[in-house]
């Protein structure tokens, strides 16, 4: 189909310690979903752990004909990195779902979880013949299972697990996407030498979590979505990219609980959705659900009766983008959407 780029790394800026999200917030909004107040706890219990994960892949992979598991690298404490792979015809398009590359950004995980499962029932019989589809899901594990080389004690969740946006090293993973290989964390090596050089993608939605205040029209958002915009993608990639957008977006704006935004992100090639449209010419999609599972800084904690809507708001995207791209109907969505969209507040 159609042919790689080749690898043009410039400049690798080693990037330590990260920077906090600079998504502006407002207080006092009525939404949707109850947020965090201080009173309420956070219980990151009811979060599957890594090793549940692995447990719940390998199980549904004896379950399921079609998933393949592969173990596609390790993080810094050793932890397996799994590639979740639905492939039936290697001409079919194809998509990956990568999930939590910021490891206290975890109901996308969940959602990814109860995609695969879904995916098991027959409800989506016959589609899977026509895409080939992808999961990454938990990238971060070090950071999800809070092991952690820095301290996490001013975290706000209750009880023995904290998550973090950093991996164990404290680097951000989502800041390692220019540079050569041999100079990214083990995540971001794994991810880019054993997946987007092996398998051929054609669309990526890389789903994290945002702040839980932001708004759009007055109303606060369930999230925010942005196509590259780094000057470095090809045209074609982009245009792919904003058709993707425009299936997520009708299939999450058309929900009751849906409303998204648009999310005001950066430039630079260190990013996923940059990088990784640039460097490979996959059509990528940010989606930014709302609310984290833990952090420091209090406002971005979501209190967990949101969960239900956010999974689902995770398991529609993956599995209507999954038909849109089976059916081809990705090939024609209108994206003049994206030219009217509001950036969140
Ligand atoms: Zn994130």
């Amino acid at each position: 189909m159609k042919k790689k780029k080749v690898l043009n790394v410039t400049t690798s800026i080693v990037l330590g310690m990260g920077v906090l999200f600079t998504t502006p917030f407002t207080v006092g909004a009525v939404g949707e979903g109850p947020g965090y107040t201080g009173n309420e706890s956070i219980q990151t219990s009811i979060l599957h752990t890594h090793e549940e994960m692995v447990d719940f892949l390998q199980n549904q992979e004896a379950k399921q004909d079609v998933l393949e598991l592969e173990v596609f690298g390790q993080s810094v404490k050793g932890r397996d990195l799994y590639l979740a792979k639905y492939e039936t015809d290697p001409s079919n398009p194809s998509v990956l779902f990568l999930t939590q590359q910021h490891g206290n950004e975890a109901l996308t995980t969940e959602g990814a979880l109860d995609f695969i499962k879904q995916l098991g029932t027959g409800k989506m019989k016959g589609i899977l013949d026509q895409v080939n589809v992808y999961v990454v899901p938990m990238f971060n594990a070090d950071g999800a299972m809070g092991d952690v080389n820095f301290s996490l004690e001013d975290y706000v969740a209750d009880g023995d697990r904290h998550l973090t946006r950093y991996n164990a090293n404290h680097y951000d993973l989502n800041r390692e996407h220019d540079k050569t290989t041999e100079d990214m964390q083990p995540e971001a090596r794994a991810l880019h030498e054993n997946v987007f050089q092996k398998y051929d993608i054609d669309y990526m939605i890389d789903f994290h979590h945002q702040g839980r205040n932001s708004e759009r029209d007055g109303k606060l958002v369930s999230g925010s979505i942005l196509h590259p915009t780094t000057p470095n993608v090809d045209e074609e990639v982009l245009e792919g990219s904003k058709r993707l957008g425009a299936i997520v977006f009708d299939a999450i704006q058309s929900k009751g609980w849906g409303h998204l935004g648009k999310y005001r992100g950066g430039s630079s090639d260190n990013i996923g959705r940059n990088g990784i449209a640039a460097r490979y010419d996959i059509s990528t999609v940010l989606f930014e659900m709302r609310g984290m599972a833990d952090h420091y800084y209090e406002p971005y904690v979501l209190g967990q009766k949101s969960n239900g809507y956010i999974i689902k708001q995770a398991v529609t995207t993956m599995e209507e983008t999954v038909r849109a791209i089976a059916d081809g109907s990705v090939e024609t969505a209108d994206t003049s959407f994206w030219d009217t969209l509001d950036y969140q507040q």
